[in-house]
């Protein structure tokens, strides 16, 4: 027997149902595991996509099937063992097994976290009411969707990728839509002010009362249903339903219990590996070292996600790749596209708009001491895409001609 067949035999135990679960299972039969592999989500679903929540199945342009990260059959093609709605309670490292809620014990060669991350709540007065609503996964939007009928107000609490895309949705469906931001700008977290200045004026082209520095107090509710929304201004709205989208907090609890080391995220290193050198973490639920931020870095995206899983599945196989991604983004906003690589925020001294706001179709790019850090593209994929390879290449470029239409970026690939 070779030392790899050493490595790629035993069982291989995934918690958690989403996209790096999916993925994490998917490359580690690519890359040659041989033995046992099981996926143990708490969801009812196989592993799916969450994207199209607040976008396409959101808007009842897709059936829940459509989010299916893969096809049932490829997990009985590929000997991948499904199990759902079973909830991981705790994990035991001596004996290497997982305690499940409903009382199963699982054992593992080779452990892999993948449990995302969960809503933030709101803690206010009348937070619990019927009609005030989260958006994570399939059955939140099932529960929205009775309400989100043309002509109810819906109050969006929290200006972020995900409210601004139920934002999006809400209006082009003829619902009046109300989006409250605590900070001054939307989306100020991840990218600059002149950006979410484009995102303020379309919001409130198509209709969306949007205001920032919003401060809510309470929901108000008639018969166990919200109806109002107070604000700290000591003004009132009318509010058939909400949907709240503050951001998220991982799902550590497992690993913490575990006596892992946890930062906002399960501490990882460039292989995936947690501190136990059997159980790796990927996806939302992580904290992983970034080179091109120069600090560990937790992250909410597909890409992450993926990638991460990616790398895991390669150190669990014997054969092991650093990660090393730049990160990207997308949102999906009315018929805009953004999308965004690198991280921007506080960190860049001088900003690039190439293109036009008023044509929707634009980049901005952010330089720090002249290196490119990251770029914010509003329906400019090609921008994007050349950003994707400046950005990992290291550039510097020099402003004025970054800033000059006529000057083709292709050539500074
Ligand atoms: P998750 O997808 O959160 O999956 C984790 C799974 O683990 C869940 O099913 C959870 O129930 C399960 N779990 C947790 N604890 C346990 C346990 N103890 N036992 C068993 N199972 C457990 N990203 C983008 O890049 N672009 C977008 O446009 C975009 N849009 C989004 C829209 C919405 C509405 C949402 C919610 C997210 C969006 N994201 C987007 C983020 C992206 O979906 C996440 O980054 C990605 O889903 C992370 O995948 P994951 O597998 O790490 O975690």
């Amino acid at each position: 027997m070779t030392i790899r067949d050493v490595c790629v035999s035993g069982r291989v135990l995934i918690i958690g149902g989403g996209h790096a679960a999916g993925q994490c299972a998917a490359s580690l039969r690519q890359k040659g595991w041989a033995g046992e592999i099981a996926i143990a989500g708490e969801e009812a679903y196989p592993p799916y996509q969450r994207p199209p929540l607040s976008k396409a199945f959101l808007a009842g342009e897709l059936e829940a099937d459509r989010l299916n990260f893969k096809p049932p059959a490829f997990y009985e093609a590929q000997n991948i063992e499904l199990l759902l709605g079973k909830r991981a309670q705790k994990i035991d490292r001596e004996a290497r097994q997982v305690h499940f809620e409903d009382g199963a014990v699982l054992d593992y060669d080779r452990l892999v976290l993948a449990t995302g991350a969960q809503v933030r709540k709101l803690d206010i007065p009348g937070a619990a009411l019927r009609g005030v609503g989260y958006l994570r996964d399939i059955a939140d939007v099932e529960a929205l969707h009775e309400r989100f009928q043309p002509g109810a107000h819906l109050v969006i609490v929290g200006a972020g990728y995900i409210g601004l895309e139920v934002a999006a949705v809400a209006a082009k469906r003829g619902l009046k839509v109300t989006v409250l931001e605590m900070a001054e700008r939307v989306m100020s977290r991840v990218t600059s002010p002149t950006v979410s200045a484009f995102f303020e004026d379309m919001h409130r082209a198509h209709g969306v009362d949007l205001r920032t520095g919003a401060r809510i107090e309470a929901f108000e509710g008639e018969s166990g249903a919200v109806v109002r929304v107070r604000l700290a201004d000591g003004s009132a709205l009318p509010c058939d339903m909400a949907v709240v989208g503050v951001g998220v907090i991982p799902n550590t609890d497992l690993a913490s219990d575990a006596g892992l080391p946890v930062d906002d995220g399960v501490i990882v290193d460039e292989y995936a590996c947690t501190a136990d050198k059997n159980i790796y973490a990927i996806g939302d639920c992580t904290r992983h070292p970034c080179p091109y931020f120069g600090a560990s870095i937790r992250l909410e995206s597909v890409h992450n996600a993926l990638e991460q899983a990616k790398t895991a599945a390669a150190a669990i196989c014997g054969a092991p790749v650093a990660y090393d991604q730049v990160p990207w983004f997308w949102s999906d906003q009315y018929d805009v596209k953004l999308q965004t690589v690198g991280l921007c925020a506080g960190r860049y001294d001088q900003e690039v708009v190439r293109g036009s706001a008023a044509e929707k179709k634009f980049s901005v790019f952010y330089l720090k001491d002249g290196g490119l850090i990251a770029v914010d593209s509003v329906n400019a994929p090609a921008d994007h895409m050349i950003s994707r390879k400046l950005i990992a290449a290291g550039a510097r470029l020099d402003a004025a001609k970054l800033a000059d239409p006529a000057f083709d970026l292709k050539t500074l690939l």
